[in-house]
């Protein structure tokens, strides 16, 4: 499996899963992109691990949620690489409250992140994507889209967006060469989830056949997989990773 030539952009690759997948494509010979928000630093030391490996990646600063930012970006990154080939909607974030104490704003918060933002950068790459006949957009939704949270209303609502749109847009850009699909992550170690209470996190064990929390790298892999030749006639799908927590 090699992605070498290839130039990925992946969302939110600063840190966490992200930050895998990104270390994960560049291993493979692509041109990394790693966006980040406002964590500079952390985005350095992924591109800097990036680079230690003997791979080529870079940092840019945008919001997803910010149209005319995402459109600003993704023209630079145009006129210095003259294609983006792979797109990782990644970046996302939780604002978790009950129901019935959900303000708006985190009601928009998380919608505009979660969703808007995998809207936004989509359709920034797909004029170009068609214009090359090739490309490949991968969208990290949540066991949480599928299975639904207490708790989380708003992220389960703007995963299982996620949901629809993937499969939406598959079917528009399927006959030029471009594949959408999307990868539902469990519960894997990073900042989003490193703060729950224990007595959280045994709850969630228990539902996990595995009886363990995934690792970022256990997303870069599926990731991996769908942005290669081999998942050349894969659209439209999702790949559940979460040691079996919901099937
Ligand atoms: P982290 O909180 O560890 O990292 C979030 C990343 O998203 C950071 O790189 C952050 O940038 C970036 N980001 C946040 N907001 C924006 C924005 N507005 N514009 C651009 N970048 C932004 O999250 P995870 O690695 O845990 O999660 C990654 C994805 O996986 C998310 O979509 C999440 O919903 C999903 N997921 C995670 C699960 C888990 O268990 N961890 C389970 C299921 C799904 P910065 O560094 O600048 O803050």
């Amino acid at each position: 499996m090699s992605l070498s030539g290839k130039i990925a952009v992946v969302t939110g690759g600063s840190r966490g899963i992200g930050r895998a997948i990104s270390q994960r494509l560049a291993a493979l010979g692509a041109l990394v992109i790693v966006n980040y928000v406002s964590n500079s630093s952390a985005a350095d030391e992924t591109v800097q691990s990036i680079r230690n490996a003997g791979g080529k990646g870079e940092a840019v600063q945008f919001n997803v949620a910010v149209s005319e930012e995402i459109e600003a970006a993704f023209k630079k990154i145009l006129e210095a690489h003259g294609q983006v080939d792979i797109l990782v909607n990644n970046a996302g974030i939780t604002r978790d409250t009950l129901l019935m104490k959900m303000k708006d704003e985190q009601w928009d918060e998380v919608l505009n992140t979660n969703l808007k933002g995998v809207f936004l950068c989509t359709k920034a790459v797909s004029r170009a994507m068609m214009k090359q006949r090739w490309g490949r957009i991968i969208n990290i939704t949540s066991v949480v889209g599928f299975a639904g949270n207490a708790g989380q209303a708003n992220y389960a609502a703007a995963k299982a967006g996620i949901v629809g749109f993937t499969k939406s847009v598959a079917r528009e850009l399927a006959s030029r060469g471009i594949t959408v699909n999307g990868v539902a992550p469990g519960y894997i170690v990073t900042d989003m989830t490193r703060d729950l209470s224990d007595e959280v996190t045994n709850k969630i064990m228990a539902e996990i056949p595995m009886g363990v929390l995934g690792e970022a790298e256990d997303i870069a892999g599926a990731v991996s997989y769908l942005a290669s030749d081999d998942a050349r006639y894969v659209t439209g799908q999702f790949i559940h990773v979460n040691g079996g927590m919901y099937m």
